[in-house]
């Protein structure tokens, strides 16, 4: 693991990207917002509005939303819309955009409008594997990553460490659990770090009897206690492959051994994670759930700004409760474990797996606990790569993912 003080270094804007930061401007951050109209997307927007200028949404992007990409481009006259999506873009709403605002369609649009000079720093946002792309086209040009797309480093972590590492590029967490442990590791270096606490909340189903989780409803599992966010993720944290995730994504930001990362169900998701060193001191970060608080920092890092995100109200009475996670009813924790121990083509193949599962559980297809056995049997019959390239991951996503429906039809089937 680095000293945390190069961590510090990591997470500073790179040269050409620091000539960017509002205090040394004269004009506003330019911001690229990746998946625009989700909740990371919107939640960003507020934090722009909410910037007294300091920070310009100069590109929105989504797949199919385009009515509400229409309307946000109404709202703050980007120089670029993009909609992936091609036959969404036919969208008549489109057409009506604000006069200094254009349209770029597709994917390859959006990669290359993403490295453009005038883009200071990129807000990765969209969901699942779908975010690699753009994200890899950032970094390439070394601009400054605010990162919310786990599934990036989930599936490539090694090489995208190594492609920002390469092009002077920063890596700003926008996950709140990474935002704590970036501000945590402040207080010591990383020789003193003993091991970082991933904060969980349990999800809706953090109580539940094992008995009742095969049977419960897609609408029971989007009702999360705490946060309000996209559908996937929302899922995701129900099954706590969120968790799973985030330790993958932990372990390449952070470069420390799995070993090392633990996780700690912490229900009223106020501490958003914890670095415990060597003496035995524990660092945490504390704030309401607001996503508008990680994104902020990540957009003004290494700066702080008075900001729209909620206060915690110390004038009220609050508990604050820890307890360890369970194992056996949530089983996606100890993949999301070795996945990150094995590296390789593991978590690509974790991912795309979990990403189908989803799919298909929303759909009705499958039960609430077929997304766990489904991922763990792509896990454990992939054709493991121990050093793939990127190309070899893309591989193996597709893979997966081919696997994973015939799994489901199976199923199905019998
Ligand atoms: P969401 O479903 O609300 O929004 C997803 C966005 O991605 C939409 O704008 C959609 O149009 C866009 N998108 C989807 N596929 C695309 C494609 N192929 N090309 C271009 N755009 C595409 O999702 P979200 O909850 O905002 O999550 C976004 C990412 O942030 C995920 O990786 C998630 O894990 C991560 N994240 C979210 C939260 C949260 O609070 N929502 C917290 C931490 C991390
Ligand atoms: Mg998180």
């Amino acid at each position: 693991m680095p000293d945390a003080r190069e961590i510090e270094d990591v997470c500073r804007p790179a040269a050409g990207a620091a000539a960017g930061h509002a205090a040394s401007r004269s004009r506003p951050l330019n911001v690229a917002i990746l998946g625009s109209t989700g909740s990371i997307g919107g939640s960003t927007l507020d934090v722009a509005a909410a910037s007294d200028g300091r920070i310009r949404p100069w590109l929105l992007a989504a797949c199919r939303s385009t009515s509400r990409l229409a309307a946000q481009a109404q709202q703050v006259q980007p120089a670029w819309v993009v909609v992936t999506d091609e036959q969404a873009a036919a969208d008549p709403a489109l057409k009506h955009l604000p006069a200094g605002t254009r349209l770029a369609v597709g994917q390859d649009a959006l990669c290359e409008l993403v490295q453009a000079t005038e883009v200071d720093r990129v807000v990765s946002a969209i969901v699942g594997a779908a975010g690699l792309a753009s994200t890899w086209a950032a970094l390439e040009v070394g601009k400054t990553v605010a990162l919310a797309n786990k599934e990036t480093l989930v599936m490539a972590g090694p090489l995208v460490m190594q492609l920002a590492a390469r092009q002077g590029a920063a890596i700003l967490p926008v996950d709140s659990e990474h935002s704590a442990i970036m501000q945590a590791l402040r207080s010591g270096s990383a020789r003193e770090v003993r091991r970082l606490l991933l904060t969980a909340s349990g999800g809706p189903f953090r109580t539940k009897p094992a008995e009742m989780l095969a049977t419960v409803t897609p609408a029971q599992a989007l009702a999360h206690p705490t946060w309000s966010m996209g559908p996937k993720i929302t899922i995701d944290s129900a099954t706590m492959m969120n968790k799973a995730l985030e330790l993958i994504e932990a372990r390449w930001l952070f470069d420390i051994p799995a070993e090392q990362i633990d996780v700690v169900v912490h229900p009223q998701s106020i501490v958003h994670s914890m670095v415990e060193f060597v003496d035995g001191s524990v660092v945490a970060q504390l704030s309401p759930p607001d996503m508008k608080l990680p994104i902020q920092l990540a957009l003004d890092h290494p700066q702080r700004y008075d900001g729209p995100a909620r206060r915690l109200d110390w004038a009220t009475a609050f508990q604050l409760d820890f307890e360890p996670p369970d194992v056996d009813r949530f089983p996606a924790l100890l993949l999301g474990r070795e996945a990150a121990s094995r590296g390789g083509t593991a978590g690509a193949v974790l991912n795309a797996a979990n990403e189908v599962a989803v799919q298909s559980f929303l759909d009705g297809q499958i039960p609430f606990t077929s997304i766990a056995a489904l991922t763990k049997s792509m896990l454990d019959t992939h054709p493991f790569d121990a050093e793939p390239s990127l190309d070899d991951i893309l591989r193996l996503d597709a893979w997966a993912r081919r696997e994973a429906t015939a799994w489901i039809q199976n199923q199905l089937a019998s």
